[in-house]
């Protein structure tokens, strides 16, 4: 898989994708990532690639020639014109379902605004795809673009040591993780679940699913709808609302009715 990022801060995405796991991986050959500076591509003597907004208001908005000529040059180079993602909190929130799509190109390319944005007949030309990372406005893309990058880049084979584990991570089947333990067996005076010490795989696995529907019911109950249960784990899901509707029920008749 080939990442190419457009941006003006070369160095940020850089320095943050050649650490640790990404970095290794760009090491090993698995994953390349290449920033392509848009103010290369500046016909300004200044270098300037960005100007005021037509019609007036606050801030700067990037110039599309340098965005376009810096995209045109890259497909020049790749032989091909691959998928642009520009990162902008207008576009569609970014998941571990969008994550799997994209972890099956080839080739992407990851277009980072700043300022106020980029002209939009610039994004017209070469944009496939506008993806956000969240409902909040940050100062630049690069930060966006790196969460993207290291997101799918965990999908692509060869990058995680053991293969297995983003399969049964968080949000793989809609269900999110179960509570994870290591060394030492007791700390302030908790112990690790007894289960996970008995080395009868097939009770290990059927707690942790367990947990798994528990945690995903108490914190994001909205992905249980998705979430692929056996006939068994539908029960058990049944039984935790119950328990769940009966503390409610408690709870509303301990109130002061004064309160009411
Ligand atoms: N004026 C723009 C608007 O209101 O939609 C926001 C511009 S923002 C200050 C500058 C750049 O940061 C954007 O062009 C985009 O590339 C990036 N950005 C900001 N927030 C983002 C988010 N939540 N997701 C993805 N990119 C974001």
């Amino acid at each position: 898989m080939n990442f190419h990022i457009l941006t003006l801060f070369p160095e940020m995405v850089m320095g943050g994708l050649s650490t640790s796991i990404t970095g290794r991986a760009m090491e090993k050959g698995v994953i390349s990532v290449e920033a392509v500076n848009i103010r290369d591509y500046s016909r300004d003597k200044h270098h300037h690639v960005d100007d005021a907004p037509y019609g007036g208001g606050a801030g700067m908005v990037m110039q599309p020639g340098p965005v376009v000529d810096a995209y045109e040059d890259l497909c020049g180079k790749l032989g091909k014109r691959p998928r642009v993602i520009y990162m902008t909190p207008q576009g569609r929130v970014f998941n571990q379902k969008i994550a799997q799509e994209l972890a099956e190109e080839d080739e992407l390319v990851f277009l980072c605004g700043h300022y106020e944005g980029i002209d939009e007949r610039a994004l017209e030309l070469i944009c496939t795809d506008y993806l956000s990372i969240g409902d909040y406005v940050l100062t630049g893309g690069e930060l966006p673009a790196m969460v993207m990058i290291d997101c799918i880049s965990r999908l692509v084979p060869g990058v995680l040591n053991n293969e297995v584990s983003a399969e049964v991570e968080s949000f793989h089947d809609n269900l999110l993780e179960y509570p994870q333990y290591t060394r030492p067996e007791v700390y302030r005076d908790m112990a690790v679940p007894q289960v996970l010490l008995s080395g009868h795989h097939k009770n290990i696995e059927e707690w942790r699913r367990q947990q798994s529907i528990r945690r995903t019911l108490e914190r994001r109950p909205d992905l249980l709808e998705g979430a692929n249960l056996s006939k068994k784990e539908k029960k058990f899901l049944e039984g935790l609302l119950e328990t769940q509707e009966l503390a409610q029920n408690g709870d509303e008749s301990d109130s002061d009715p004064r309160e009411m």
